[in-house]
């Protein structure tokens, strides 16, 4: 097989396996073949995934496919890990601050009815408590937490709602009613100071502003999510521990926005949406060993280096560039946007704000309580289409793509608002996509619609 960037099936991954270990491949500890994922975990979706080619990219999935394994090592280490739910991107910079907590999303569950192709009994648990297809796929949580199938129960489990999701709210009370306490942090719905009567405006991260009243009372809130982790860790979260986290943190926002720059804006795409989206996910909580994601991260912009100085990629040239809205249920839509001829340049998953910088001149709680509130999904759906805009300049897309999410109370309207903004102040093309856990039985219609996707925005390009 050639050393020239392409996307490659999981069988073609074995004899690249086979391939780099010859060549002197050295991997960390969680290491080896991807298919191992398959046969041991059960990760059938694998199967039907096309990948990157190279040994960074193998890096990557190894580590998003071991978190499991890390979290269990966690404990038996004596660790505490905390179970951050719905806020993205905040709590989980907050716990890694000291050196005995390990953070994670049970969110994460949402990709499990993907990743093990339906053969986990999740859903089916779910839908047996009354969570049934009418909600979004996250409710593969509830699954998880019974059967302790995929992470450790944790010791600490802490719940961000007020102005979140109706589906995640009602899921979590849930669990919390099945046993599974929960301490409860609110962020209101962000709303415009009113200078009119004197309100302090205080800018957060991604060019919002939020009235001084709401920054403080979520920095109050977060004050109770770091009372509790000091409580469960036995230990002090002083100033100083979580300035030290959030410095670490935004390194790794660092590379990663480095990485999305030349991902999202070379002229020969360098990496794939879907290791992309993989790189993206693992701002938000650093998949379970924060030094570990940010050496992961870092080889892989190294790869994304030497290939945009190369001007070579696994992608053609005149591939369509497309902005894409929203994260997938199905890992295999990613792929079909590429096999219909196109690209990802930009993305905004609902989470902007655990890629965007923590402020770092201010004093580390109001930075933290500033994040928070520049959460997409705690704002008015024009700020979040403000954003998207903005961020389709920056990378030069010529569409927008906008997947739906089955069952989510987070979309129902926000997908034709934006899609009305976009078309109205850029004049651009949008095409909207639902895409279920597993998007096999609507391949065709997805297929379909991106193809009509990609022949406009061709018949758009000057000769
Ligand atoms: S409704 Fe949307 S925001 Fe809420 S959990 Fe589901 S996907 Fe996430």
């Amino acid at each position: 097989m050639k050393d020239s960037p392409a996307r490659i099936t999981l069988e073609e991954w074995d004899a690249r396996y086979a391939e780099l270990r010859v060549a002197g491949l050295r991997e960390p500890w969680y290491g080896g073949p991807l298919r191992r994922h398959v046969d041991e975990g059960g990760d059938y979706r694998l199967l039907r995934l096309r990948y990157d080619n190279s040994a960074a990219a193998l890096r990557l999935w190894n580590f998003l496919l071991t978190e499991e394994d890390r979290l269990k090592e966690a404990r038996r280490q004596g660790k505490k890990l905390v179970g951050a739910m719905k806020d993205l991107g905040t709590v989980p910079v907050m716990a890694y601050s000291l050196a005995n907590v390990t953070a994670f999303y049970p969110d994460g569950a949402w990709w499990i009815p993907c990743v093990m192709e339906l053969s986990s009994r999740d859903l089916e648990i779910a839908d047996s408590l009354g969570i049934d297809e009418s909600f979004c796929p996250v409710r593969a949580m509830l699954g998880a937490f019974l059967t302790e199938a995929h992470f450790p129960i944790p010791d600490l489990l802490t719940c961000n709602v007020g102005a979140t999701c109706d589906d995640f709210s009602a899921i979590a009370q849930r669990l919390n009613g099945l046993g599974f306490p929960i301490l409860w942090w609110e962020t209101p719905h962000r709303r415009q100071p009113d200078s009119a009567a004197g309100e302090e405006s205080v800018p957060l991260p991604g060019g919002l502003i939020a009235p001084r009243e709401q920054v403080d009372f979520v920095r109050s809130e977060l004050e109770r999510v770091r009372g509790a982790i000091e409580e469960v860790a036995g230990g002090r979260l002083d100033d100083a521990a979580l300035r030290d986290g959030i410095r670490v943190a935004n390194r790794m926002r660092r590379v990663l926005a480095e990485l999305r720059q030349l991902a999202y804006s070379a002229p020969v795409c360098p990496i794939p949406a879907l290791e992309m989206l993989i790189a993206e996910m693992l701002a938000l909580h650093f998949c379970s060993d924060r030094e570990e994601a940010i050496r992961v991260l870092e080889e892989l912009l190294e790869e994304a280096r030497r290939r945009v100085g190369e001007g070579v990629g696994p992608l053609r040239k005149d591939a369509v560039r497309v902005f894409w809205v929203n994260p997938v249920a199905d890992l295999r839509a990613m792929n079909i946007l590429e096999d219909c001829g196109g690209r990802v340049c930009g993305t905004e998953y609902l989470f902007s704000h655990a890629l965007d910088p923590i402020p770092e001149d201010v004093a580390p709680m109001e930075a933290l309580a500033r994040t928070a509130l520049a959460d997409p999904m705690v704002g008015p759906c024009s700020d979040r289409a403000d954003r998207i805009c903005r961020d389709i300049q920056l990378f030069g897309a010529e569409a927008v793509l906008v997947s739906r999410i089955p069952g989510a109370s987070h979309c129902a309207v926000e997908g034709a608002v934006i899609h009305e903004t976009v078309r109205k102040r850029l004049g651009l093309p949008v095409q909207e996509i639902e895409v279920p856990p597993l998007c096999d039985a609507v391949a065709p219609t997805i297929r379909t619609r991106i193809e009509a996707l990609i022949e406009i925005v061709k018949g758009r390009r000057k000769p």
